[in-house]
């Protein structure tokens, strides 16, 4: 590349392993170039986990500012056992008090948004889920005053009962909630392609974000996940893919990091690789750039 290309794109990061601690994670992500992060803040396949050490808290910052990262352009995702459209009251019980924990933790790091699959409404319908997702979020908020992080609602690819493979659901889901700054959506590209909505030219780009921001507002938008998609347009199945590499192609990655509107969302990959070598990471960051005509960084 002979001159530096004019393309400012948006933090672009990977969800790392906080293996260790969570302050490891921005070193991680620094070795392979992130610009933004996405950790989980405790271990994500238990209700409960102990408290994050205080010297991890302090670490953390300190750690991010040695990685380059701004605090704006991390975010967390959620332990992946909360149902909060479940109609067991023990699930919605131990889901309540997770999400509310997690909020904390979330708090505690200065971390601005937590990614939640919204629920799964198990065969009570969709009405019903909505308005329990919609009521307990209320609920965990009005419980957490002193937290600023915000729950971003994640677009789902609809596999089962799942709720938010229609943007109408996290429209619904969010006008329930009173309290606007800590609600946000978290949109991910394998996701809403595997629920029908296609990304892949400029017009059904164009199309599709016409129609998110129609229905729940592009402003709401505060993280993205940046997946290919082993499945087909319309599947709803949620496999994600190395990008370029799946359904989706690189066009549809090209249009999201250089649209204008975008400029400033954090964006992280959820695709599969090796956490020690992190080689994965390497090759899909390299992808991003070059279909968006940047030059390697580093
Ligand atoms: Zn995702
Ligand atoms: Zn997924």
């Amino acid at each position: 590349m002979s001159k530096p290309s004019p393309v400012q794109l948006p933090p672009l990061g990977s969800h790392m392993s906080i293996a260790g601690g969570v302050s490891l994670a921005p070193g991680r992500a620094a070795s392979v170039g992130c610009t933004a992060l996405q950790v989980f803040v405790k271990n994500n396949n238990r209700w409960v986990g102990p408290a994050t050490r205080p010297e991890e808290i302090k670490a953390f910052p300190e750690e991010l500012k040695k990685a380059g990262i701004s605090i704006k352009n991390v975010f967390a995702h959620t332990c992946y056992l909360i149902n909060l459209g479940s109609p067991k009251p023990e699930v919605v019980e131990k889901s309540v008090a997770a999400l509310k924990d997690e909020l904390v933790r979330c708090g505690e790091l200065g971390i601005p948004g937590l990614v939640l699959h919204p629920g799964a409404h198990l065969g009570t319908g969709r009405e019903a889920g909505i308005a329990q997702i919609a009521e307990l979020s209320q609920q965990i908020i009005d419980e957490t005053p002193d937290v600023k992080t915000r729950i971003l609602f994640e677009t789902t690819a609809g596999q089962g009962t799942t709720i938010g493979h229609e943007f109408q659901d996290l429209s619904d889901i969010i006008k329930k909630v009173a309290r606007a700054s800590r609600v946000g959506v978290c949109l991910d590209t394998c996701h809403i392609f595997s629920a029908g909505y296609d990304i892949r030219t400029p017009d059904t780009y164009n199309a599709t974000m016409k129609e998110f921001d129609r229905v729940v507002g592009l402003k709401k938008i505060k993280a993205f996940h940046l997946n290919d998609s082993k499945f087909d347009l319309g599947t709803r199945k949620d496999r994600h893919e190395h990008i370029g590499q799946g359904f989706i192609g690189e066009e549809a990655f090209r249009l999201l990091l250089t649209d204008p509107r975008f400029a400033k969302v954090p964006m992280c990959l959820e695709t599969h690789k090796d956490d020690k070598t992190l080689e994965e990471d390497r090759m899909n960051l390299a992808t991003l750039r070059r279909v968006c005509g940047v030059a390697e960084s580093k």
